[in-house]
């Protein structure tokens, strides 16, 4: 099951995450290649866990615009444990660099941005270069940059010979203000040495197991919470004929010419279907 665990040791606080479930069902509904199964699963789990810290109905986006074969990579995630993907050009495949999915050279460089969404106030937005493109060490650089946060980020996808998702995950680690000296070359010392996150998940480590592993050097270790997280995307009949009613009137009046309209959503493929009768309807609503 897919599954976000929350827990903290001394001065250190960490989420971990296991996706191989939402990973896979994504990269279904893109069609995604091996490599661009790789680059939006670590992207939607970076955004699960970098909203693990966000309140109940709050939610956040990643934007990963590099110059890369791959394009914009887009992940929605809110805090009660649901993302949605999306990627320009998800058939993107690129030959192996030493033995692994090209990540980095499919993503290119750019800018990482993050948008929190609090429903009180304006959307929050912090930018950075991207670094290398493998999207954990831009996230680390990030946090740090923009949120002047130090973390330690780790995400894997691996991605089996046929295309299937084996395994997804990943943790984003975080000394608390005023953490110790020792507790910092003990983080940067784990940080080191860990596991991949997607060797971790491929032998069935749960959320919990992989939050340990990184707390090793700690004591004092306490679960804060554990949340199943889920692929689930907004989109809705209504939300898209909201979409409709703001189109120019002229390209309304196109698709009323073409007798139908069809709206496919970017984030999970599902498709809208609206009669003449339907367009004329939202041409009255909006006075046209
Ligand atoms: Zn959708």
């Amino acid at each position: 099951m897919d599954c976000l665990c929350k827990a903290t040791a001394e001065d250190v606080r960490v989420y971990a995450a296991i996706t191989t479930g939402l990973v896979g069902e994504v990269a279904k509904r893109h069609r995604c290649s091996m490599l661009g199964t790789a680059a939006l699963g670590r992207v939607m789990t970076g955004a699960l866990l970098m909203a693990a810290n966000l309140k109940n109905k709050e939610c956040l986006t990643i934007k990963v615009q590099g110059d890369g074969p791959l394009g914009k990579i887009v992940a929605d995630a809110s805090a009660d444990g649901a993302v949605r993907g999306y990627i320009a050009h998800p058939e993107v495949e690129l030959p192996l660099t030493n033995g692994k999915l090209s990540v980095g050279q499919g993503v290119g460089r750019g800018f990482i941005s993050v948008t929190r969404f609090t429903g009180l106030k304006e959307p929050v937005t912090g930018t950075c270069e991207i670094f290398s493109g493998e999207i954990a060490e831009d996230l680390t650089r990030y946090l740090f940059q923009s949120e002047q946060t130090p973390s330690g980020v780790g995400l894997g996808v691996l991605v089996g010979k046929n295309g299937e998702v084996e395994s997804a995950g990943g943790f984003i680690v975080q000394p608390m203000p005023g953490a110790s000296e020792e507790t910092l070359s003990c983080l940067e010392n784990t940080i080191a040495t860990i596991r991949p996150v997607s060797a971790m998940a491929k032998d069935g480590f749960s959320a919990w197991e992989i939050a340990s592993e990184v707390l090793s050097g700690f004591s004092d270790i306490h679960i804060l919470s554990e949340t199943e997280l889920a692929f689930r995307c907004q989109c809705s009949r209504n939300r898209t004929e909201e979409i409709l009613e703001t189109l120019r009137k002229e390209d309304l009046e196109r698709l009323i010419e073409d007798g139908q309209a069809e709206v496919c959503c970017d984030f999970c493929g599902e498709k809208y279907h609206f009669t003449k009768e339907e367009l004329l309807a939202i041409r009255a609503r909006i006075g046209g």
